[in-house]
């Protein structure tokens, strides 16, 4: 019989969901906190991330707990699903002040705030509270794109500008960019200037070496990977990166002091076949097992 939830430390209300594989009900007792964002209010090209978190839940009941690369099981790790919160349509200013209030809250409690997109833009409020909590943090970001745009149809606050916002917040040197393959001529300008940009050349040990002991955030915008293997994003960009690949750069930094992270940019509704959801899931599952396992 399960336990009868408890998020009563939480700040705000949350809706209450299928809870992701193996999740506890007990957040206040976790090492990390899942909690779902529910909004794609700026998403430019093909919206319907907002039905992204359900269906990553849905689709991780068909994975095992047990992953191989890691030789670990998430029976083994203290994490909690709270479920969505309850973001505003459209009113991305409200979305974001709620995000931030959500992240704040769990990492003042002691925990990793993991959050499941949505779209990128919420990264700004999760960067934000990472910051005041780590002000030393690095953070990689796994990505098709820059989104290193100053406006976007005249707009300063959107997925495609969300690591220009960033950037204003940690300076550019503690950021990492890996996979992009797509951007403008100012924006691949501006990522020379930051020095910061990888290819799909970039090693596992490459990124252990440029993270080393130091706090670390990791966004993982979905559409990193090639399209054949995640069609199901609003912004697909030909010529990504497989999955293999993109699960052991993640599973390569698990002696990393994970402080946070994101997964964004599934939009289940435009993959019929649901594979994308279940790619999604089986990241989302790499993630909780290679950011607690320093801390276990
Ligand atoms: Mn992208
Ligand atoms: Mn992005």
């Amino acid at each position: 019989m399960s336990k009868k939830p408890n998020y009563s430390h939480l700040p705000l209300n949350t809706i209450q969901t299928t809870k992701f594989l193996a999740a506890s009900s007990d957040s206040s007792a976790s090492d990390l906190v899942l909690f779902g964002l529910p909004f794609d209010g700026t998403c430019s090209f093909r919206p319907g991330a907002r039905f992204g978190p359900k269906a990553i839940r849905e689709m991780s009941d068909g994975l095992e707990t047990y992953c191989p690369i890691l030789r670990r099981d998430l029976e083994e790790v203290s994490f909690s699903d709270v479920g969505d919160m309850p973001l505003p349509p459209g009113d991305k200013e409200s979305a974001m002040a709620l995000t931030y209030q959500m992240a704040k809250h769990v990492h003042e409690n002691g925990q990793i705030p993991a959050a499941l997109g949505g779209e990128h833009l919420l990264s700004l409020p999760l960067v934000r509270a990472a910051h005041d909590a780590h002000p030393d943090l690095v953070l990689i970001q796994f990505d098709a794109h820059m989104d290193l745009r100053n406006s976007y149809l005249g707009v300063e606050l959107s997925h495609a500008t969300v690591m220009r916002r960033i950037g204003e917040i940690i300076d550019p040197s503690r950021i990492l960019q890996v996979g992009q393959r797509s951007g403008t001529r100012e924006e691949y300008q501006r990522a020379e200037t930051f020095g910061n940009l990888r290819t799909e050349q970039v090693t596992v040990a490459e990124l252990q070496q440029w993270v080393a002991d130091r706090p670390l955030y990791v966004t993982v915008d979905l559409d990193v990977l090639d399209p054949s293997v995640l069609p199901g994003t609003g912004t697909p960009e030909p010529g990504g990166v497989s999955f293999s690949q993109l699960q052991s750069w993640i599973a390569g930094l698990a002696s990393c002091n994970w402080i946070g992270w994101d997964v964004v940019e599934l939009s289940p509704l435009l993959d019929p076949s649901s594979v994308s959801s279940i790619v999604s899931a089986k990241i989302v599952r790499t993630m909780i097992l290679t950011s607690t396992a320093t801390r276990c």
